[in-house]
Formats: structure tokens, C-alpha cells, sequence
């Protein structure tokens, strides 16, 4: 047996989804977001990104966010951080969990944040610092792991080896992200397997967009690799302000209902994602990507 019997999903549409939509969201609408994906059964969300306002309007109300939604028992609420001033004000805000970004290539980090990856990591060393004194966990993020929007091919040594450097600061978790979504399944494969064998010690997460519907394809193959932890984005929000043409992350219903059909346990209520889903649509007011929640209307017009 290949696969995992039970496989961790994160959630991360209030973040990673939100902060590419154009239409201003509403902070109770925000919130009512994040309170009902916590009732689907899902154990980690991303619940807001502490940037600049200035950066990305979209996330200015992060603690608020954060002071309003239910605190579910067994829910993890990370929060997104961009630097030491974001980091204060998550630690500030309560988050269970800190995530941090580093791009593996130099010219998404410089178009992204405005630094190179050296002063990037400069700035992780500093959020933690100041996790470690608050007592929280912090987790760290290699975009661009699988393709750079302006470089092209990244080299998976570098990969692994800002995921050793991440570790080393203090990561318990590590999360390789396929930001423009140009990763393929052989890839997956093969960037997990090297993982799992050249890396010690940290959380292994794969986060797929899926721009050319690969997506489910590269779960399935980095599974294969023994991959256990994957983000999903409620009906398929999102992209990347700093990506041109990249689409949202694998849809979280649709993910579910892949490993559901594959008989690998994720604890989410699938049924109660697919409502969920389809209420994001609504709030974003565009169709979104997410496609198992029209096969189940599909099928039950048809009955
Ligand atoms: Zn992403």
C-alpha cells in the first residue's frame, strides 16, 4: 500500500485566496469565512496574512479577524507574516501558529517582497526570535519551489536546502509551494522523495496551484512519495498578486473529495465543504475553479 491512510489538510482561501480578489470583502464576511470552515472539520486555516496594508489591501483587518472568529478546539489559526513588525502583530493578535515566506528564486523574492532571499532570511531569523519568546510555533514556506515566473526552472538543491536553512531557524514545518502552478507529477515526486530522504527533521506540506489543472495530479504522485500534508483554497480561490496568470490553489472540496474516493482519511465533512464552496462564490461574486461541487449538482439535477 502506496498511499497514506490519513492525510492533513490546511486550509488557506482566507489568506493566500482573499488577498488576490479585487472586490473589498467585508471583515464580518471574513470572519463568518473562517468560522465556517472550521466547522467542516478542518484542523489548520489560514486565517489572515499580517502585511502592510499598504501591500495588499484585502488583509488590512488581520487582527480583527482573528478577535472575531470562534476558536474552535483542535483548530489550528495561523497567521501569515511578512517581517518583525507582522510578526509582533500576530503574536499581538493571539494566532496559534506563525507562517513566513521565502521564494526560491531571486527575482519573485525581489518582486514579492522587495528583498533578496538573503535578507529574506535574515527577516525569518528575527520573526523567530520573537515566536520562540511568545511560545508559538512558526512554520515557513518555500515559493516558487517548483518554477519561477521569471527565472524559469529552480534548481530543487536550493530548495531543499532553504528548507534545511528554515529548520535550522526554528521551523517545525515546511511548506513548498508551486505559486504560479507549473509543477507536474513527476516533479512532485520526485521533490518529495528527495525531501523525505535528504532533510531532517521538519513537517513536509505541498501547496499546488492549479493553473494548468495539474494540481490533483501532483497530490496524488507527491502521496505516492509519501507526502502527508497538502493546502487546499475553498472552491479553488485564488493566485498571486506577484504572479502573473497563476490561478488559485487546489480546491479544498475537491482535494477532499479525491482522498475521500481514495479512502484516505482527512476528518473533513465534505458535504459541508461543498456548501461552503459554494457560498464563496457567491462572496467573491465570480465562478471559481473548484469543480467537484458542480458534479455533485450535476448528478443531483440528473436523479
Ligand atoms: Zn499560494
Amino acid at each position: 500500500m502506496r498511499y497514506p491512510g490519513r492525510v492533513m489538510l490546511t486550509e488557506v482561501g482566507p489568506r493566500d485566496g482573499l488577498q488576490n480578489e479585487s472586490r473589498e470583502i467585508p471583515l464580518a464576511r471574513k470572519i463568518a469565512l473562517v468560522d465556517a470552515l472550521s466547522a467542516t472539520g478542518l484542523t489548520r486555516i489560514e486565517a489572515a496574512s499580517f502585511v502592510s496594508p499598504r501591500a495588499i489591501p484585502q488583509m488590512a483587518n488581520a487582527a480583527e479577524v482573528m478577535a472575531g472568529i470562534e476558536r474552535r478546539a483542535g483548530v489550528t489559526y495561523v497567521g501569515l507574516v511578512p517581517n518583525e513588525v507582522g510578526a509582533r502583530n500576530a503574536i499581538e493578535a493571539d494566532v496559534d501558529e506563525i507562517a513566513v515566506v521565502v521564494s526560491a528564486s531571486e527575482s519573485h523574492n525581489k518582486a514579492n517582497v522587495n528583498r533578496t532571499i538573503a535578507e529574506s532570511m535574515q527577516a525569518i531569523a528575527g520573526v523567530a526570535a520573537l515566536a520562540a519568546a511568545a511560545g508559538k510555533p512558526w512554520s515557513g514556506y518555500v515559493s516558487t519551489a517548483f518554477g519561477c515566473p521569471y527565472e524559469g526552472a529552480v534548481d530543487a538543491a536550493r530548495v531543499l536546502d532553504l528548507a534545511r536553512e528554515m529548520h535550522g531557524a526554528g521551523a517545525f514545518a515546511v511548506a513548498l509551494g508551486d505559486t504560479i502552478g507549473v509543477a507536474h507529477p513527476r516533479q512532485a515526486f520526485e521533490i518529495v522523495s528527495r525531501f523525505l530522504a535528504e532533510v531532517s527533521g521538519p513537517q513536509l506540506r505541498l501547496h499546488f496551484h492549479d493553473t494548468r489543472g495539474m494540481a490533483l495530479a501532483n497530490v496524488a504522485a507527491a502521496m505516492e512519495a509519501g507526502a502527508t500534508q497538502f493546502d487546499g483554497s475553498i472552491g479553488g480561490l485564488g493566485g498571486c498578486p506577484y504572479a502573473p496568470g497563476a490561478s488559485g490553489n487546489v480546491a479544498t472540496e475537491d482535494l477532499a473529495a479525491m482522498l475521500a474516493a481514495m479512502d484516505i482519511e482527512t476528518g473533513v465533512d465534505l458535504e459541508a465543504l461543498v456548501e461552503v464552496a459554494w457560498s464563496v462564490e457567491e462572496l467573491v461574486g465570480r465562478p471559481l475553479d473548484g469543480r467537484f461541487k458542480r458534479a455533485v449538482r450535476g448528478a443531483e439535477a440528473a436523479r
